[in-house]
């Protein structure tokens, strides 16, 4: 089986993840490395750009950028301008406009807004609104806002202990569409302990008076080690039942896609095929990905990947002695890349190529079972060959379906 042609993009394209690893306050549930102490924020972006410059590729076509966390609207519109400039100076941008101008439609720049802390200067001084810093962020180069809303309810957000109120969610998308962003997607939770129907119903509603482009809406999970699994295993919180979580999945997407939205991979829904998120897709399709800053993750498109080191004050030293900060390296075999491109193929609405199965005793009952059960469904495809896909219903079923296909692949 050569499982390398399932990679159809050019190796010499890749997305850019940048790690921004400071939040003003660690939220209860989230388990993405970052710390509060703010102090490290200057030696780290000068890592940052030490670490881009050591990756250096100007071969290496770059078509989408990605500022995640931690908390990316933590940083100032003149460091944001810093670290473009620096991707722009080491790598090739998918864009045959000046840096300045490279707001095109080849080239994807998502940056994670977080209504409660955004805009650093209007926290330090009261100077800047809102409204100032977006468009500052648009004019660098920014076109498209993630915006981690998470609830339009105060008592949920109170209960995810977020920094933010449902209001300063709303200023913040009235001011994004001010600053003239057309591409923007709210990130929701639902899920909570006695989250009734009604409730997440109010929730899907609020988003859509503001249409947004994109909308991922997550189940709340309870990671180990942090301090909600915690009270959870003392018994200070009850999550809700699984049937409960289920019915909320299924509502979502039944009332997104009722909405005109495509449900195109388990979390995640747009308004249009251009408003996916491209370089989410990235991972999906096993494409190259290089991510920079403390804990984030490459792959080279093919069976290498790395991590970085989870620790900012260890980033910056690597960093500054010239060193790659990785903590480990990982070659996969070809196995292990089946299970992968299983794992993350089955997540999305196009599912697998059945091609790359082929030969593998009880492939056939496996997927006869997922039809049977009204999981998945065989498409023929003229080009690509045969797909499974999964329905919705099947995703709520995606770790048992996972095992069934790591079975065969291992066996
Ligand atoms: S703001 Fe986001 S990254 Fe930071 S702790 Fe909360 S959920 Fe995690």
């Amino acid at each position: 089986m050569n499982y390398q042609k399932q990679s159809h993009l050019s190796a010499k394209h890749a997305g850019i993840y940048i790690h921004i690893p400071f939040c003003i306050k660690k939220c209860p549930y989230c388990d993405f490395y970052s710390i509060s102490e703010l102090s490290l924020k200057e030696p780290f972006i000068l890592a940052l750009l030490k670490e881009i410059e050591l990756r250096s590729d100007t071969d290496l076509v770059v078509d989408t950028i990605y500022f995640g966390g931690g908390t990316p609207s933590l940083l100032t519109s003149e460091e944001l301008e810093k670290i473009l400039s620096a991707v722009a100076k080491n790598f090739k941008l998918a864009s045959s406009k000046s840096l300045a101008d490279k707001v095109s439609e080849n080239l994807q720049i998502t940056f994670e807004v977080n209504p409660g802390s955004l805009n650093p200067n209007k926290i330090k001084d009261g100077s800047l609104s809102r409204y100032n810093y977006l468009k500052e962020i648009k004019k660098i180069g920014v076109n498209r806002l993630s915006i981690g809303v998470q609830s339009f309810d105060n008592n949920k957000l109170n209960f995810l202990k977020r920094v933010h109120s449902s209001d300063d969610a709303q200023k913040t998308i009235l001011s994004a569409r001010d600053a003239g962003f057309d591409d923007i997607g709210f990130d929701l939770i639902y899920g909570l302990p006695d989250e009734r129907q009604n409730l997440w119903l109010n929730d899907l509603n609020s988003a859509l008076e503001y249409s947004p482009e994109h909308l991922s809406c997550y189940m709340l999970s309870y990671e180990p080690e942090t301090p909600m699994f915690r009270a959870y295993k003392r018994g200070y919180i009850t999550p809700l039942d699984d049937e409960s979580v289920a019915s909320l999945f299924r509502l979502t997407s039944k009332y997104l896609t009722a909405n005109s939205f495509c449900h195109y991979e388990v979390s995640n829904f747009a308004s249009s095929y251009e408003h996916q998120s491209k370089h989410n897709k990235k991972y999906w399709q096993m494409v190259k990905y290089l991510g920079f800053g403390p804990s984030a993750h490459s792959y080279n498109g093919q069976s290498e990947r790395f991590w970085n080191i989870k620790s900012v004050e260890k980033y910056i030293l690597m960093v500054n002695q010239g060193r790659l900060p990785i903590a480990e390296k990982e070659i996969l075999t070809d196995n292990q890349r089946l299970i992968e491109y299983t794992m993350v193929g089955l997540r999305t609405e196009k599912g697998v190529e059945l091609k790359y199965f082929k030969g593998l005793k009880g492939l056939n009952s496996v997927i006869d079972e997922i039809k049977q059960r009204a999981w998945g469904e065989e498409e023929e495809c003229p080009t690509d060959g045969d797909r499974l896909r999964l329905t919705p219903d099947g995703w709520l079923f995606l770790d048992t379906i996972t095992r069934w296909f790591v079975d065969l692949i291992e066996k």
